[in-house]
């Protein structure tokens, strides 16, 4: 790599970038990106780089003399994309998706010109307002329960991430039964938490964090067939917490869990949490943006039980990482667990009581305008296209579904509630990693897996921006040919 120098004026005052050096090489990388997207099918969906070889390419040491922007472009098509793994490509059917889309894109790039920092809503009202109001926006949409809307109790708030929605939705539950002791005090013993066998990793990372510890956090049995958390088995668990003096406080349903895409039932779970006075928190990260499609709505039945809900706008709703929307029926506790005043913070918006201040609904201080790239795509979008796209991922997956049940080599090893298909060859554990291993080599397509029952599993998710019927097709054709 040769580093291709800025011409430097003689009398140049400043290595800023200009207004219109910034408009060029924006215009440049606005360019790159739209090709990029249109050739991302010609890369191999995972990256084949091998550990250390992005950081060999790159020089020692940082550069002395400022570098020209086609040198760093140029940087970018010869280091960097060689290393990156194209979650863009329409053939990324690994983990969840991580939708990106042109008007997020440039949301994105509109909250970084503007480069507000929104910690309160007097260091910039627009983006407390339109993050407000967008997620009110959002929850009409998904048709969620009218507390979680900002004009009652509740709202909602744009976090970074479903792991640092379910952390705060803890810290909440945890001031609403502690009456705000353990954050005065410190976490005594007792306070436990319930999550299935299959929730996500980020809830024990809440309870980790949250001083409630992984021992604190009980992990509740599911339905051996759906594996969606059995309310019996949760029941159980808390009134033996009760009844040796612990305080049962957090409850944590999932709709769609990683693993397997399992729902638990959120009505029968709630009314558990409810007998025992605990908070109930539903992690919809990726499956709730099912519930722009009227039709698949059941995904939230019995979610006016819940005290809190997530859904990542970064998952499956065509806004770019990070964008994760976090709802709460009332936010007395949340704020009060997390608000605290210094000085310098005060002013008279806030002390007036009209304003929302977002920074005490969240762990950080500052935080990104990052409502505008929501507004974007609801905008662009509209009601009416995003129902489309993600009924179309739905429609695909169900389909593939069908077709792995008539393959002779494969079975599915549980159902196909939404978007995502977990599938097992029939020869054993050997051969499904085979088959994995086979179609991740190929370039073509990129899988991961879970483990069902103890045996491997490859998982199918469908929800790219991309994703159309020929990829699924051609999906098809790699798995019949892996499979031998
Ligand atoms: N919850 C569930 C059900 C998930 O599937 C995931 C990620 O896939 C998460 C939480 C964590 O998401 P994030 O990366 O936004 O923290």
């Amino acid at each position: 790599m040769t580093p291709d120098t800025q011409d430097i004026e003689p009398d140049r005052q400043s290595f800023h970038m200009t207004p219109d050096e910034f408009r060029r090489h924006g215009k440049e990388l606005v360019d790159w990106v739209a090709d990029y997207l249109e050739r991302v099918e010609d890369f191999p969906v995972l990256s084949r780089s091998a550990p250390g070889s992005v950081r060999a390419a790159l020089p020692a040491r940082p550069p002395e003399q400022p570098e020209s922007f086609a040198a760093m472009l140029a940087d970018v098509d010869d280091v960097v994309l060689p290393g990156v793994t194209h979650w863009q490509s329409p053939s990324f059917f690994a983990y969840f998706p991580a939708n990106s889309s042109g008007p997020s894109v440039l949301g994105d790039l509109l909250s970084a010109g503007l480069g507000v920092q929104g910690m309160l809503w007097a260091t910039s009202p627009a983006a407390t307002e339109v993050e407000t109001h967008v997620l009110d926006w959002l929850a009409e949409l998904l048709d969620l329960p009218p507390a979680f809307r900002s004009d009652g109790t509740g709202g909602g708030v744009i976090q970074d991430s479903a792991s640092s929605s379910s952390l705060v939705a803890l810290v909440a539950a945890r001031e609403r039964a502690t009456g705000g002791e353990s954050n005065r005090a410190g976490v005594r013993p007792g306070l436990t938490a319930y999550a299935s066998s299959q929730a996500h990793s980020s809830v024990e990372k809440a309870a980790r964090i949250a001083g409630v510890g992984s021992a604190g956090l009980r992990t509740v049995d599911v339905d051996p067939d759906t594996l969606a958390m059995d309310p019996a088995a949760l029941e159980r668990a808390m009134a033996a917490d009760a009844e040796a003096g612990r305080r049962p406080f957090f409850v944590v349903a999932t709709v769609g869990t990683t693993g397997t895409n399992a729902m638990d039932p959120l009505r029968a779970v709630g009314e558990v949490a409810r007998r025992y006075g605990a908070w109930l928190h539903v992690d919809a990260a990726m499956s709730g943006s099912a519930a722009v499609c009227p039709e698949l709505r059941w995904v939230h039945d019995g979610l006016e039980l819940a005290d809190s809900y997530v859904v990542d706008a970064h998952k499956w709703l065509f806004t770019n990482f990070d964008c994760s929307a976090f709802y709460v029926a009332d936010r007395e506790a949340l704020v009060s667990a997390l608000s605290i005043v210094p000085e310098y913070l005060r002013n008279t918006a806030s002390e007036s009581g009209d304003v929302i201040d977002y920074r005490d609904w969240m762990v950080p201080l500052g935080r990104r305008f990052r409502a505008l790239k929501l507004w974007f795509v609801l905008r662009w979008y509209g009601a009416e296209g995003l129902r489309h796209h993600v009924r179309e991922h739905v429609a695909l997956a169900q389909d593939l579904a069908t077709w792995v049940d008539a393959q002779p080599s494969f079975e599915r090893l549980v159902a196909t509630p939404l978007n995502l298909v977990t599938l097992a060859h029939v020869d054993g554990d050997g051969a499904t990693q085979r088959l994995l291993d086979e179609v991740n080599a190929s370039g073509q397509a990129y899988l991961t897996h879970t483990r069902v029952h103890g045996r491997l599993a490859v998982r199918v998710s469908v929800g790219g921006t991309w994703t159309q019927a020929r990829h699924v097709e051609a999906l098809k054709d790699l798995l019949r040919e892996a499979a031998g």
